[in-house]
């Protein structure tokens, strides 16, 4: 049907998580009206009291006006939900398998199914999450198959937002892939996009499987790149050189760009490590190995691995030391802790015989057992206050302004373990720290 204005078109957000409950807060913005459904009703029932059960700069303000302005609401699964819809978003999660490098599927399969029986004629299935070249044409064989005769459309729309910048990656994206089967399913996301469009952002229509691959290789060549500055930082440590100028040299090279060339102790998050695996265990598969990315994920692996020996080295020996943990959300401005280095970090210092106390602004230890063996300070100074050691591991903005001198003060000794390179070696050497960037030799 020809509808002039956008609020007459119907979306229903299958999943509420990250990405569910950015993009669906942002197309209410954009006019939509919006349902998002979750089976988890704990997160359904926070969010109709409208509380985000997520930490996203922005996010609380925009829902907020969504729901006031009657564009955007919150269900758990109920068959009217996907009746209603013109469009229906699949963006639920898809981890590794326990144990494998493969990407689960369950809960995409399993969306598929519960909303197939309810897809009205001429519905768009737009698949949100990172699936494997292969996914939607799979997607579509169950709809068809409980739904034969039904004109419907599958199209592949991943996202690229960043946790900690989602709201405005969202708005402002570098580019926007859709991977569609048909013209229907072409026309129906031309409508969703048409004001992106009219911004000149890049849209590029292409298959299914190609939009499927555009969004694990975007991935693994940032993850390579993060592992990259990562092995450099550990030449450059041997010899005797600053992994800070090195990179800056590098990225001024218009071919090779600064971004993701800082060197840290390795990627965590809820996309990197289990998108680096499932891109390998695709090429094995299709007997085609992906041999750097293989590399990037042992790196960063033994990278992980790595870090509490890199405090005992900088210490003499963890034992009977108390040292303070600078943030454990895998990156600042998200309180995300999937696979956050803090969580092997934490445990490998606490049987080394350290007692660990971490301050992070937004992540609570609550039922988090990593995170439960150590003391959770609330505030960075209460951190600090009689520390024998800091390692700062996230870069939230509160950990770039500390006051050194104080700091240095309050504490019992006097090692600084800079995971982010945050600081000036003379700052810190001047407040009286012994000071360990990463990438080049400590300042003692
Ligand atoms: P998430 O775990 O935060 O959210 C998934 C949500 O889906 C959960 O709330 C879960 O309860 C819900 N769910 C699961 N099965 C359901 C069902 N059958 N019906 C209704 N709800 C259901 O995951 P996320 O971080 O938002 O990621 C979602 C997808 O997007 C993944 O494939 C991920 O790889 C991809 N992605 C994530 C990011 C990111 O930064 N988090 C960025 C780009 C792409």
């Amino acid at each position: 049907p020809s509808r002039n204005s956008i609020s007459a078109y119907r979306i229903t957000m299958i999943g509420a998580g990250y990405v569910g409950l950015v993009t669906g807060t942002c197309l209410a913005k954009l006019g939509f009206d919006v349902l998002c459904l979750d089976t988890d009703a704990k997160r359904i029932a926070a969010l109709q009291a409208g509380r985000s059960p997520i930490y996203e700069p922005g996010l609380d303000e925009l829902m907020g006006r969504q729901i006031a302005e009657g564009r955007l609401r919150f269900d758990t699964f109920g068959p009217a939900a996907v009746a209603r819809a013109d469009f229906v978003f699949l963006a639920v999660g898809t981890p590794s398998l326990p144990g494998s490098d493969e990407a689960d599927l369950t809960q995409i399969f399993e969306a598929t199914r519960m909303v197939a029986p309810q897809l009205r004629p001429g519905a768009c299935l737009v698949v949100k999450s990172t699936v494997p070249a292969g996914t939607n044409k799979a997607i579509r064989t169950i709809v068809s198959d409980q739904r034969p005769g039904l004109a419907f459309s599958v199209i592949s729309n991943p996202e690229f937002l960043r946790e900690g910048r989602a709201v405005e990656d969202f708005l402002r994206p570098d580019r926007i892939v859709v991977g569609c089967h048909d013209d229907a399913g072409r026309a129906g996301m031309e409508r969703i996009y048409r004001s992106f469009v009219e911004q000149d952002v890049p849209v590029l229509f292409t298959s299914p499987e190609n939009a499927e691959l555009i969004k694990y290789a975007a991935n693994a060549f940032l993850a390579m790149k993060v592992a990259f500055a990562n092995e450099v930082s550990d030449l450059c440590e041997a010899a005797g050189g600053d992994v800070r100028d090195v990179v800056c040299g590098i990225g001024l090279d218009a071919r090779i760009g600064p971004s993701f060339l800082q060197p840290g102790p390795g990627f965590g998050g809820s996309c990197f490590p289990k998108d680096t695996r499932a891109f390998v265990d695709i090429g094995r598969r299709l007997g085609r190995p992906q041999r750097l990315v293989e590399a990037v994920v042992a790196i960063n692996e033994d990278r992980k691995e790595s870090l509490s020996s890199r405090v005992a080295d900088a210490l003499g020996s963890c034992a009977g030391k108390t040292i303070a943990v600078l943030g454990v959300a895998f990156k600042p401005d998200t309180d995300d802790l999937r696979e956050a280095p803090a969580l092997r970090l934490i445990p490998a210092l606490v049987a080394a015989g350290a007692e660990v106390r971490f301050y992070d602004p937004q992540v609570a230890a609550d039922g988090v057992a990593e995170l439960e063996l150590a003391r959770q300070a609330s505030s960075l100074a209460a951190a600090l206050e009689g520390a024998d050691a800091v390692v700062l591991l996230t870069e939230w903005a509160e950990f770039r302004m500390i006051d050194l001198v104080a700091a240095r003060r309050s504490m019992r000794g006097a090692t600084f373990i800079d995971f982010r390179n945050l600081y000036a070696r003379e700052a810190m050497a001047k407040a009286g720290f012994l000071y360990h960037p990463i990438g080049s030799a400590p300042a003692l």
